[in-house]
């Protein structure tokens, strides 16, 4: 089958013919994957622009790591899963062994392998995966849009650190799928949502095909403007997605006394804030990542009862062997999501 693997630590990534995987271990199965999106961090593993080196270790590896597909093979010991069920799969795998593992706290193992960085992942039409990643999903879900559950679980857990309720105005940072399913998942939950970005004209109307109309583009608008947006004099919850330093700044001039601002963008730099400003405003800094395995559950809840409000996050469906093509237009912020379909 072919894979589209990491091989070398420089710039890009190799389409390889390899062999499939063996007949799955005792807890693992088979997946057929039917679609797999294209995060930024495989454009940065693509790019090899730094930040990745662990992945060196594992090197050749198949990435790929927001997928969903079909069960082929079933090992030993491996639940009520059979072959044809659709799935979703959790891409991070617990050591099993650690203090937090045995003691069954399995969201906080501190020695985790993920599927697509550390083990082989979904940019493959075969993958084994641990039985117990595999989330099932009706016969009738489109794979394609099963495949947003990883960046969801991210935007999920955003939601969850603000405590976004209904009534709350929330100004979201940064309009790429993360911050897209922040907004959706805010507005579902009553919120009055802004999303700004800059110069992102492509998926802010994403955002509004999303079904939000409060859109800003901080190439031609200062950001002061979410406020009248919004029809407020303050917002309150700030939730970043940009990975840029001085987002966190611009977001808490923005925010009510005793407002919330969540960064779950990953900064390529320390970042600076006025701390006697946030002291006086009484304002709360929280940081979000890898989501838990309740708030899987969650979304893949919500994924499956929202698939047609979800649609416009995919613009592109594309072939494995036109994966490079994919990463550049990924690269190139071309279209919003793009999958694969191996
Ligand atoms: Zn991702
Ligand atoms: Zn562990």
């Amino acid at each position: 089958m072919q894979a589209l693997r990491k091989t070398t630590p420089e710039f890009g990534l190799k389409l390889c013919e390899v062999a499939q995987p063996a007949s799955p271990a005792a807890g693992e199965v088979i997946v057929d994957v039917a679609a797999a999106g294209i995060c930024g961090s495989d454009v940065h593993i693509y790019d090899w622009s730094g930040g990745y080196d662990f992945l060196k270790k594992a090197f050749p590896v198949t990435i790929g790591h927001e997928f969903a597909g079909k069960i082929a093979e079933l090992g030993a010991d491996v639940g009520a899963l059979r072959v044809g069920q659709p799935v979703v799969v959790i891409p991070s795998v617990e050591c099993g062994a650690c203090a937090a593992c045995v003691a069954g706290r399995l969201d906080e193992c501190r020695d985790r392998r993920g599927i697509g960085m550390l083990r082989d992942g979904g940019f493959a039409r075969y993958v084994s995966v641990p039985a117990m990643n595999c989330l099932p999903l009706p016969d009738t879900m489109d794979l394609g849009i099963a495949a947003l559950c990883e960046p969801l679980s991210i935007a999920m857990s955003a939601i969850k650190a603000a405590a976004v309720a209904a009534g709350d105005t929330v100004l979201v940072m940064g309009p790429g799928t993360i911050g897209q399913g922040i907004g959706l998942l805010a507005k579902a939950r009553g919120a009055k949502v802004v999303v700004a970005g800059y110069d992102d004209e492509d998926r802010l109307r994403n955002v509004n095909a999303l079904g939000i109309d409060a859109t800003l583009d901080l190439k031609t608008r200062p950001l002061s403007d979410a406020l009248t947006l919004a029809g407020v004099a303050e917002f309150d919850i700030v939730i970043e997605a940009t990975g840029v330093p001085s987002t966190v700044q611009a977001g808490l001039d923005l925010l009510r006394p005793s407002g919330v601002l969540v960064i779950c963008g990953i900064h390529g730099a320390p970042v600076s804030f006025d701390a006697a400003k946030l002291v006086r405003n009484r304002h709360q800094i929280r940081g979000t990542y890898r989501a838990s395995r309740a708030t899987w559950g969650e979304v893949r809840d919500f994924v499956v009862a929202h698939q047609a409000e979800l649609a416009p996050m995919v613009t592109h469906r594309l072939p494995l062997t036109s994966a490079i093509e994919g990463f550049e237009m990924a690269r190139n912020k071309i279209g919003s999501k793009i999958l694969l379909m191996p």
